[in-house]
């Protein structure tokens, strides 16, 4: 039942399916794709028009993944790892996007999918132990599972900035592009952020605008690419041992492959932290924080790292004050890193302006311009690089309403409260891909999106084997470990900075570490142990003796040995807190 094309359709009521899934990037495809194995009887609404989430809607010049290519694809599917071809290291978003509709085409999903509708609403049927769904275009249809693969990043923030209305220009947000493009041909562009998406967006819009104006709060780490073509001759190497790297990658703590230097930064001479850094510099991207095993953990190591990094933005940029500017001051890594090509080279150019609002913020928009301490920068568009609601945005634009009336939204008031980023108490039988206390957003996260799905698959496959009604968080449980994931946060540099990790990127949102920072291995092997002790910490209604291990499908593929000597320093301090 696809609605791609957008067009009129009669609202669907009454319907009642095995399960309803909300979204349908990689987390809402490859959920509907497993379930389908199971027979269940499944619909995904989606918002957009076509699948693939974050790279349908993150259409802005330069858009493209900072893991690499190879390793930022669905790794469930041999066949699908050898019959596709990425044409460069970090591929760019319309490959991306089509490498979703690729998916979505072998797999046959569009048939289960509704595009262009959104949920509004998710209420729990205590009496039917069913969720009723309701969404923007008057579908009201049942299901007895409701799969939230709404995204972490997929509420756009848009700053009420004041006199935003009066702008005579556009103003376009990089995380809802208009589908067309934009040529910025012989315009004054004004870009608002310094985040990933604006440093990869920037050079190629400074290409095309008379003039560029950059409003900068805080100035960003970024590495650089170094991005390249993939010859067949690669690529035909990379997929003869494409199995092997994608097991690899499981047992990382970031869920991707990379040289991993456990060597403390501290331990070696500065000769030898300079040899190393340069050589990680050299290969870029990411895995430049793999350069010594203590960067995130200790403030000295990592002033080593950032020190360095400062010495290259200033080699780059031209003008001392630009440059002294563009240098950061908070913790190397500590905001998501950013990788970015020609991003520090563009300042050099003529008709780039860099602004700095970290002390005075900007003031107000005006007909044509934007005000900062009592000046206005006259531009004819304004791109908004920034960012999102992370990580529980598009969870309270929906009403999400558990046992008793409780809402979701309350519940998470102070901060989101997860077991396992899977499940929270009072909702049962509504789970989420990638939610708050799971890695998600610090692995690689289609990696960490099909651990999700698989785990969830044979929990769902588990209660229709045994006849069970409804799964649900116990309380104590997830109090522990939200607990956990607050405690394994403080072991980390990452939690000490201001950014979306902890919500503070959004004025007024709560202070909280999000995502789980103890590891992507040891996560798993937590949720493989709850799995196999018969779904510890959950409670299941409806059958007898129905807390036993379950048969398990899908999930084997993710009993990777742990390997202490790829796990980070900070899986390791995790072990050392109170575990649940
Ligand atoms: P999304 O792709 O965000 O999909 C969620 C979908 O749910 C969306 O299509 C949305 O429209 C839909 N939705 C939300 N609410 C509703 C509702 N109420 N009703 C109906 N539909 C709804 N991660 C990496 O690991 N490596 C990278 O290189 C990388 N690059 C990124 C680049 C950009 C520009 C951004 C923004 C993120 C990047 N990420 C990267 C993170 C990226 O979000 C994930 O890798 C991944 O694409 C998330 O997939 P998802 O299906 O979980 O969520
Ligand atoms: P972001 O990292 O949150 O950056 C937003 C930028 O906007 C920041 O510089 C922020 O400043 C600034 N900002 C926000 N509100 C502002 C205000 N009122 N006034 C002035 N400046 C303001 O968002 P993003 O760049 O979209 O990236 C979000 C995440 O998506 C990334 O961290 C990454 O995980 C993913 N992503 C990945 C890639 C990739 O390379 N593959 C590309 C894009 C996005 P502050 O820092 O001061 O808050």
């Amino acid at each position: 039942m696809t609605t791609e094309a957008g067009g009129m359709r009669a609202a669907e009521t009454g319907t009642h399916f095995d399960a309803v899934v909300v979204g349908a990037g990689f987390a809402g495809m490859y959920m509907l794709h497993r379930l389908r194995g199971l027979g269940f009887t499944v619909r995904v609404f989606e918002a957009g028009g076509g699948v693939g989430g974050t790279w349908y809607w993150n259409r802005y010049p330069g858009a493209r993944c900072d893991v690499e290519s190879m390793q930022y694809s669905f790794s469930f599917s041999e066949e699908l790892d050898q019959e596709w071809s990425w044409s460069e290291k970090y591929s760019p978003q319309p490959e991306i996007l089509a490498y979703a509709n690729h998916v979505a085409d072998r797999f046959e999903l569009r048939r289960d999918i509704v595009f262009d509708t959104r949920v509004t609403g998710a209420t729990f049927d205590e009496k039917a132990k069913r969720w009723q769904i309701e969404t923007d275009r008057g579908d009201k249809v049942t299901a007895q599972f409701c799969i939230m693969a709404v995204g972490c990043l997929s509420s756009p923030n848009r700053p009420r900035f004041e006199g935003i209305d009066d702008f005579k220009g556009p103003i376009y947000h990089t995380g809802e592009w208009p589908h067309e493009g934009v040529d910025f041909t012989g315009l004054r562009v004004g870009v608002i952020g310094t985040g990933s998406s604006a440093i990869q967006s920037i050079p190629i819009i400074a290409s095309q605008a008379s003039a560029l104006t950059v409003f900068q709060r805080t100035a960003t780490w970024s590495v650089p690419a170094w991005n390249e073509t993939l010859t067949p001759e690669y690529l035909k190497a990379a997929k003869a041992n494409y199995p092997a790297l994608r097991a690899k990658a499981r047992a990382r703590p970031t869920g991707f492959y990379f040289p991993f230097n456990m060597k403390p930064a501290l331990e070696a001479s500065p000769e030898e932290r300079q040899k190393l850094y340069e050589e990680a510099w050299e290969r870029g991207g990411l895995p430049f924080l793999g350069a010594f095993g203590d960067l995130l953990f200790e403030k000295a190591a990592n002033d080593t790292i950032a020190d360095f990094a400062r010495r290259k933005i200033k080699g780059v940029v031209k003008d001392p004050a630009t440059a002294e500017l563009l240098c950061p001051e908070n913790v190397f890594g500590c905001k998501r890193l950013c990788v970015d090509t020609g991003y520090f080279e563009t300042y050099n150019l003529p008709h780039v302006k860099l602004v700095d609002v970290s002390k005075k913020p900007i003031e107000r928009f005006t007909a044509g311009g934007i005000v900062v301490d009592g000046q206005e920068y006259p531009v004819d568009s304004i791109v908004s690089a920034t960012g999102f609601a992370a990580m529980t945005g598009s969870f309270d634009k929906i009403a999400i309403i558990g046992r008793n009336g409780l809402k979701l939204s309350e519940k998470w008031r102070a901060g989101p409260r997860t077991y396992l980023g899977l499940a929270s108490a009072g909702f049962p039988n509504l789970f989420m891909i990638t939610g708050p206390g799971s890695p998600s957003v610090l692995a690689s996260m289609i990696q960490a999106i099909e651990q999700h799905v698989d785990w969830l698959v044979d929990c769902l496959g588990h209660m229709r084997d045994v006849g069970a009604a409804t799964i649900e968080a116990r309380l104590e449980d997830e109090d522990a470990w939200v607990e956990h994931v607050n405690e394994v946060s403080k072991v980390s540099l990452r939690s000490t900075c201001s950014s979306w990790y902890v919500g503070t990127n959004i004025p007024g949102r709560p202070r909280v570490f999000m995502p789980y920072i103890g590891g992507f291995p040891v996560y798993v092997q937590k949720c493989n142990e709850v799995m196999s002790s018969g779904f510890d910490g959950f409670v299941l209604e409806g059958a007898a003796a129905i807390n036993k291990p379950p048969e398990v499908r899908y999930t084997e593929r993710w009993r990777v040995p742990l390997d202490i000597e790829v796990i980070s320093p900070a899986a390791v301090a995790a072990r050392r807190v109170p575990v649940v």
